[in-house]
């Protein structure tokens, strides 16, 4: 903890005694720049292909590419949360996108490992949802979060495998608490991540929370690595 606590101090240091300079093309200036961020474009649905069955309808904030890319992975590794309040108005969009309309919204955070959680300082998908109702709060829609879920134990590392190996990973990993569906209280419920690949993450937890009879209505993601194969639109 202290190597970490050490880690954010030298790198806010660093933050504030180098110039800012855009996240996607490096111009000094702002931390993004008016082309880089509209290049991003729109909130688009995602569908990964193979899609896993009973995977919620998914939109991502847009590109995934310099900016966003570059965006969530300060946020999540250097916990620069300077970028929270873009990220957030990014993660705002696609959540717009996923539940339209002006009711209730109730945001369910992906959690993270507790070892993550412990090597970054924090949850980052925590704060991003935190900071998204805030920028939701800001268009007049009754927002809130919900930390519904947890992990019953610890994955492995997902990387480098298949999409049925991450799903055999993801087995019996995600639970909701035993309440959550009074909390709801009649609320869209969206599931928020920062990043989708095969679905898997998305698909189990809104398992998980269907199991204590919480239906999730949508997820929303910052985007998407993935390209080839799968569907995006709008
Ligand atoms: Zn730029």
């Amino acid at each position: 903890m202290v190597t970490r606590l050490l880690t954010l101090l030298a790198a806010a240091v660093t933050d504030l005694a180098l110039p800012r300079s855009c996240l996607g093309c490096c111009r000094p200036g702002d931390t993004v720049c008016v082309t880089c961020w509209a290049a991003t474009g729109e909130p688009r649905a995602f569908t990964p292909d193979p899609c896993p069955p009973r995977f919620p309808p998914t939109w991502v904030a847009g590109r995934y590419d310099a900016v966003l890319r570059s965006a969530v992975l300060a946020v999540k590794e250097r916990g620069r949360s300077d970028l929270l309040p873009l990220l957030g108005a990014a993660l705002a969009g696609a959540v717009a996108a996923a539940a339209p309309g002006s009711g209730a919204v109730l945001l369910v955070p992906v959690p993270s490992t507790r070892a993550a959680v412990r090597r970054r300082g924090g949850d980052h998908m925590r704060l991003l949802a935190r900071r998204t109702t805030v920028e939701l709060q800001r268009a007049g829609r009754p927002v809130t979060v919900l930390p519904a879920l947890r992990l019953l134990r610890t994955p492995q590392d997902s990387a480098g495998l298949s999409a049925a190996e991450r799903a055999r990973n993801l087995d019996g990993v995600f639970a909701a608490g035993a309440n959550t569906r009074r909390l709801a209280a009649g609320a869209c419920v969206v599931l928020v991540d920062d990043v989708v690949t095969t679905g898997t993450t998305l698909t189990r937890c809104a398992l998980a929370l269907g199991e204590m009879g919480l239906q999730v209505s949508a997820a929303a993601v910052a985007g998407t690595t993935r390209r080839s194969g799968d569907r995006l639109s709008g």
